[in-house]
């Protein structure tokens, strides 16, 4: 939850930074996206040109080596990418909330060891909550950490562990003997295994690829006590810490949500000006204007809604509500505009000739990731009481 007002970022620096990166994604990512996606390949070039832009530092404040960016600018830098190709995004995101996490909540010390490193991309952060029992229902984690002189022995098996192989750090959330759960920022070399830690199994995605998501098994893993996120005063308080920065995740995915859609949206415009039946472009059967129509309005939507959320972070205020309704609103609208994409490119679309079917695999994970749509009306409907209650 966002209490003090970010700086803001001068619109002349986050227009600028926009319009290169837009360059960028439209000269080198666009053409080569979905061939390294088919080929489920991490995409080296792109992620050098993504540090050297600064991207893994983005948030990170000044003080700490990072650029010190506002949210709502780095939203735009997440919809620029996703329109790209949304796998970059992924490679940014759970860098981005362990970031966070550290920076709110990490010691001084922490901060101080973690943050400066995080800024170049050279040592990137994972984000392990979920696992094979347990994804909606967080607080179900059964991942185990027990003390033992100054040291945790971390024991259990993490799932959906995305930048899991290629990561510096975990930020491992797990249930410590006083039943509750607790964050561990846990240090390993990049790679299948480091001491007590495996990627146990690489899970193979509908899409969403170029990015690792893996299964992650911990046996016997020692972790120092230093390394439990906010010291002493971190005992416990892992779930809070875990759901305060996913509040801002969910500002990413309805990003991440509006750049794919937009690449849908951009795809079917031009499809429909160019294919032609019964005598005439596509764009000229009003049932294909209605269609689009619908998508860009959609689009227009799930966009302002989350700027506004962005804005208000940015502002300082509570935003569980509103991250909450653009990510609910963003992903369903991006679903709802992939598939219409792919409808208008008939056959077409469903062939690997054309980016729309990476968009139309891309898109579900919107609806999952960071609560589902489910869990976000849960959210929504809680966050309603609390501010309308009558009483
Ligand atoms: C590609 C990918 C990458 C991911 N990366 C990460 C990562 O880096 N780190 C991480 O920790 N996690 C990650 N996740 C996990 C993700 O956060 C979970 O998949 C998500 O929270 C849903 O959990 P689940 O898959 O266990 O579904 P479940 O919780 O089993 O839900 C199944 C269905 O039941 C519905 N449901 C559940 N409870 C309720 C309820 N009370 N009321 C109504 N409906 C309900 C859900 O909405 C859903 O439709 C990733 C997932 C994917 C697919």
């Amino acid at each position: 939850m966002s209490s003090t007002p970010n700086p803001i970022t001068p619109p002349e620096i986050a227009d600028q930074m926009i319009e290169t990166i837009a360059k960028w994604i439209d000269k080198d990512v666009i053409p080569k996206a979905s061939e390294l996606e088919h080929a489920d390949e991490f995409p080296e070039a792109m992620f050098a040109q993504m540090c050297e832009f600064g991207l893994f530092g983005a948030t990170i404040p000044e003080e700490y080596g990072g650029l010190g960016l506002d949210v709502t600018t780095y939203a735009r830098i997440i919809e620029e990418l996703s329109r790209g190709w949304m796998s970059l995004s992924g490679i940014l995101n759970t860098h981005k909330i362990g970031a966070t996490m550290i920076g709110r909540y990490g010691t001084e010390e922490q901060k101080q060891k973690y943050l400066p490193a995080m800024v170049d991309g050279s040592y990137r952060a994972a984000f392990s909550l979920s696992e094979p029992d347990s994804g909606s229902d967080a607080g179900a984690l059964r991942c185990k950490a027990t003390p033992d002189g100054d040291e945790w022995i971390i024991n259990g098996t993490k799932m959906w562990v995305t930048n899991g192989v290629r990561a510096s750090i975990v930020m491992l959330l797990a249930r410590t003997p006083d039943d509750r759960v607790t964050c561990f920022i846990v240090e390993k070399e990049p790679g299948d295994s480091f001491e007590g830690i495996r990627a146990s199994k690489k899970i193979h995605k509908l899409g969403y690829k170029g990015v690792e998501t893996v299964e992650m098994s911990y046996v016997d893993h020692r972790v120092p006590d230093t390394n439990m996120l906010g010291g002493a005063d971190g005992m416990g308080n892992g779930l809070r810490y875990a759901l305060s920065a996913l509040e801002l995740g969910r500002i990413n995915i309805a990003s991440r949500a509006v750049g794919v859609g937009q690449a849908a949206f951009d795809a079917a415009m031009k499809y429909a000006q160019e294919r032609e039946t019964f005598g005439k472009p596509i764009f000229q059967h009003q049932a294909i204007q209605f269609k689009l129509a619908e998508m860009a309005t959609k689009l227009q939507a799930a966009r302002l809604m989350t700027y506004d959320a962005a804005k208000k972070y940015d502002e300082g205020k509570r935003i569980d509500l509103e991250a909450g309704m653009a990510k609910l609103f963003a992903s369903e609208a991006a679903f709802e505009i992939c598939t219409d994409a792919l409808r208008i490119h008939g056959g077409n679309g469903y062939t690997q000739e054309y980016d729309v079917e990476r968009y139309f695999r891309d898109s579900p994970l919107m609806i999952i990731g960071e609560g589902t749509s489910e869990i976000q009306k849960m959210v929504i409907a809680r966050k309603l009481l609390e501010r309308h209650a009558i009483d």
